[in-house]
């Protein structure tokens, strides 16, 4: 890599590790529409060691999934390097979306593998270990989101859980809606979130779904097709908070919501649930509490 001093991908960079892994511009939607939404930190990096170090250090001191965060670091880091040399040296097209989705069920296939084939007798340890919801930083409501959707049936439900930063339950609300495409549902649901924590009056809000396509069509990294119209409308209801950002997690993040939307579905919610919430609902909020810590 040392011979051509500039960049082969993009002819602007020197063509350093740096340059190569976090500066070059095709590399940004990707480190942004990662789980990792990396933006601001990827600028002025002087030697990648160093900025190795800081984000082992920020994921060891954020939260008690460091090793989830680790390895998709790793994945990332290298999904990126094969993509490059595949474009310097077969020609074949850069797309970000194409890295983030192969990282992604990278990560699943070790954690899979490699997790479950060192489960720890203790269970606590285990369920540490998993993939759960996380409380949202000070300051900032968490809203959780997500569609139920089942083929050939047309009806789905949107659901949204929104909880604060001590993992309190500030509200739940499902709706109804008729669709024949699971994406448009997702879609859908995360536009109900937005007006309904708008409407709450929430200023600091992290949206979270287990939708990747549309949590990536939010963030601006994927073109957005048959759901152009409803993103717009989220980005626009985006402008009204002071802070919101778009969340992806797997599913295991996103149980209280998908238990409701199910319901919802099911048209197995009776009029005062969010009063009265259903067993199932409360006995999923206390995984999350515990699991949160
Ligand atoms: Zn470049």
């Amino acid at each position: 890599m040392a011979q051509n001093p500039s960049c082969p991908v993009c002819n602007r960079g020197r063509e350093t590790v740096v340059h190569a892994l976090l500066e070059c511009g095709w590399t940004r939607p990707v480190w942004f529409g990662s789980q990792l939404h990396l933006s601001a930190s990827l600028c002025g990096v002087q030697r990648m060691d160093e900025w190795m170090t800081t984000r082992v250090y920020q994921f060891r001191m954020g939260n008690d999934s460091a090793d989830h965060s680790l390895s998709y670091l790793a994945f990332l880091l290298w999904g990126i390097w094969k993509a490059r040399n595949n474009k310097v040296f077969n020609s074949h097209a850069l797309n970000p979306t194409e890295v983030i989705v192969l990282v992604q069920s990278l990560q699943g296939e070790y954690f899979k593998e490699h997790i479950a084939a060192r489960r720890h007798p203790d269970q606590s340890l285990r369920v540490r270990e998993q993939p759960s919801w996380k409380k949202p930083g000070a300051g900032l409501v968490k809203c959780n989101t997500d569609a139920s959707f089942k083929a050939p049936d047309v009806r789905s439900a949107g659901s949204l859980v929104l909880r604060d930063d001590s993992g309190h339950l500030l509200s739940a609300h499902a709706r109804l809606f008729f669709t024949r495409s699971p994406v448009v549902a997702e879609a859908i649901a995360l536009r109900d979130a937005a007006v309904h924590t708008s409407n709450l009056g929430c200023t600091h809000v992290l949206f979270e779904a287990d939708a990747l396509e549309v949590i990536q069509a939010c963030n601006g990294v994927k073109p957005c097709g048959e759901i152009s119209n409803i993103i717009q409308d989220i980005q626009l209801l985006s402008q009204g908070f002071a802070h919101c950002r778009f969340i992806w997690t797997p599913r295991e993040g996103n149980e209280v919501a998908h238990i409701i939307g199910d319901l919802a579905r099911k048209k197995q919610l009776a009029p005062n649930w969010a009063w009265v919430l259903p067993r199932r609902v409360v006995e999923a909020l206390r995984r999350d509490e515990a699991r949160a810590g």
